[in-house]
């Protein structure tokens, strides 16, 4: 049983299958894709570039699909995904518009009860979750959100007809990634453009452009030495190491390097420039002063400039959005910038919105780009139950554990891809799920070959991997920031760093060296095991 139909659940059903599993999936969705069908909003695109966003398990998908340019729009995207299920022919093994609503796993014949909001019930061997890290959209309780008398859009479940902006007053709350790329296009058509932010961002120029087809010729003739150095990096990208530590570096040197990635764009500015910056708050002070120079020198007006300048935490330590004309277009007449950092939004009356000193800004549409109960919050929502009937909601109510990011110790039989734990969201996410995947479909087809009926973490184990990624991480700048990557963004979340922060390329090695030793650290059970002890 996979819950999901992203990235995740299609590449799981297509490798259970090949291995001669009988495997369903359920989707919530009206179609494949997870966030590529959920996040319609104007300007959704990737940040990783195209020719390592994808699929890289089949030859024949790779070489049978072309992207048009570095970093495509959603509708590509799920073109693409599209592409790839019906290729494989996955969707008959999908039930859609079907929520998983409960999980119990029975200890009496080693099954999971699996229940679904049309009243569904199902048992399966293994339990997989492929629910995503960033689907489980936050939507703020503000005072008053349901007397508003215009629209109230999110950008992570936006509607799938075109929603036309002309001519109205919109609000944009939240500049994270979606709402940095949301903002050039509100604009456009918006007679104005309130940005509300929180926190101001560090974006970098994404330089988007077309792919020729000497571009794509290139990219084919060094694919092998790409996907060498892209599963080398911590990152998941193929991209070379940073050269030198930001600190090691003359002023002059350090400038020119910064000048010449930043004109190249992308994710290389913040992760190949230098080796210091999220270990070293002095360094890190290089990178954010070279941004807030930029935008000083792309925002005319200086009271806007110093407002996208408020920076409150170490550049790189919330996940780095990437955008296309975000900072020009605070140098358009229709939109201005609201920071709401110490003055917060107090309530929503009908005609907009209220800050906390009484100011008014009166609006017929309101977009919220408030992001996600990221990592847990979609797998927590499923109501699972392990072993004693223990809630996973209770189990990880002081934050969550699970060994390797793949299994909770108490939930025999569960995986999770891309789980609380494993290094998914500090990386390019279409190589981490590779990962995840083969090695859960490896791992069942090893316990199928020796009568295996369970597996279930080890609590030691999942302890110990919970202390080793507290300590990691704040050998780094990342648990300074009040991040989702910290579950600091939703109110009440525990205040723990959710990801393996040593790299896709480290964590790869750890696992295959568990498989390799029998699968270390998780006790491996069969019944006729059970029946000779009893
Ligand atoms: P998702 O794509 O999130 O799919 C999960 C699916 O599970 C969803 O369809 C959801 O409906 C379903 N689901 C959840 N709960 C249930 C339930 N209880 N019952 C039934 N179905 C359920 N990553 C990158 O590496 N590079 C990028 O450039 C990048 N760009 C992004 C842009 C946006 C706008 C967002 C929001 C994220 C981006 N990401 C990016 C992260 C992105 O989520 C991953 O790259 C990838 O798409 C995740 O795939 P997934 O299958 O694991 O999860
Ligand atoms: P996000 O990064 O969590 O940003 C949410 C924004 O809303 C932040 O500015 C936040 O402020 C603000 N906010 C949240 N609640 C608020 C409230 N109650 N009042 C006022 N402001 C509030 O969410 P996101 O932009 O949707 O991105 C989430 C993740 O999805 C990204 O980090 C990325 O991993 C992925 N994503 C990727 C891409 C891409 O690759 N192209 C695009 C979009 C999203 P604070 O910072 O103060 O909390």
């Amino acid at each position: 049983m996979i819950v999901g139909a992203g990235f995740s659940g299609l590449y799981m059903l297509h490798s259970l299958r090949q291995r001669g599993f009988t495997t369903r999936l359920f989707e919530a969705a009206g179609g494949v894709g997870g966030t590529w069908y959920w996040n319609r909003y104007p300007g959704a695109r990737c940040d990783s570039e195209s020719h390592y966003y994808c699929y890289s398990f089949s030859e024949e998908l790779r070489r049978e699909w072309k992207w048009s340019c570095r970093y495509p729009a959603q509708p590509e995207i799920l073109d693409y995904l599209n592409f790839v299920a019906d290729r494989l022919d996955l969707k008959k093994d999908i039930e859609f518009d079907t929520r998983v609503t409960a999980g119990t796993f029975d200890e009496h014949d080693h099954r999971w009860q699996v229940e679904t909001d049309h009243g569904e019930t199902v048992r399966a061997r293994f339990f997989v979750t492929a629910v995503g890290n960033t689907s489980a959209p936050s939507k703020p309780a503000i005072p008053g959100l349901d007397t508003f008398a215009g629209k109230i859009f999110y950008t992570a479940n936006w509607p799938h007809e075109k929603v036309d902006f002309h001519g109205q007053r919109v609000g944009l709350i939240g500049t994270g990634s979606s709402g940095i790329q949301a903002t050039p296009h509100l604009a456009a058509e918006a007679a104005h453009l309130t940005v509300f932010q929180r926190t101001a961002n560090y974006s970098v120029p994404a330089r988007n452009h077309l792919l020729t087809d000497d571009m794509r010729r290139e990219q084919d003739e060094t694919h092998a030495d790409l996907r060498r150095k892209t599963l080398a990096s911590p990152i998941g990208m193929p991209f070379d190491p940073p050269p030198a530590a930001a600190l090691a570096t003359p002023a002059d040197e350090r400038q020119s390097r910064y000048d010449e990635l930043w004109a190249g764009g992308g994710f290389r500015f913040m992760f190949t420039s230098f080796s210091d910056l999220t270990t070293d708050i002095e360094a890190n002070d290089t990178v954010a002063q070279y941004i807030a120079a930029k935008i000083r020198d792309t925002v005319t007006d200086p009271a806007k400039a110093a407002v996208l300048c408020e920076f409150n935490h170490p550049a790189g330590t919330k996940r780095p959005p990437i955008d296309t004309d975000y900072y020009e277009t605070f140098n358009r007449d229709n939109v201005s910038v609201v920071s709401i950092r110490t003055n917060p939004i107090r309530e929503i009356t009908a005609d907009g919105l209220v800050l906390q000193n009484g100011d008014r800004h009166d609006l017929d549409t309101v977009v919220f780009a408030t992001g996600f109960d990221a990592v847990t919050g979609s797998i927590i929502r499923m109501n699972l139950r392990g072993k004693g009937g223990e809630a996973l909601r209770d189990k990880w109510d002081r934050g969550p554990r699970a060994y390797l990011g793949l299994s909770p110790a108490g939930f025999p039989n569960m995986f999770m891809i891309t789980g609380p734990g494993s290094p998914s969201i500090l990386a390019n996410f279409p190589v981490c799920i590779e990962q995840h995947v083969d090695w859960i479909a490896d791992c069942m087809v090893h316990m199928r070959d020796r009568g295996i009926d369970e597996i279930e973490a080890l609590p030691q184990y999942e302890d110990d991997w919970a202390k080793m990624i507290a300590e990691e991480a704040d050998k780094t700048l990342l648990p300074l920031a009040d991040s989702w990557y910290m579950g600091a963004n939703i109110p009440g979340k525990p205040r723990v760093f959710l990801a393996y922060p040593n790299g896709i390329h480290t964590y790869t090695a750890l696992c295959d060296d568990v498989a390799r030793r029998g699968y270390e650290g998780f006790a491996l059970r069969s019944r006729a095991m059970a029946e000779a002890a009893a």
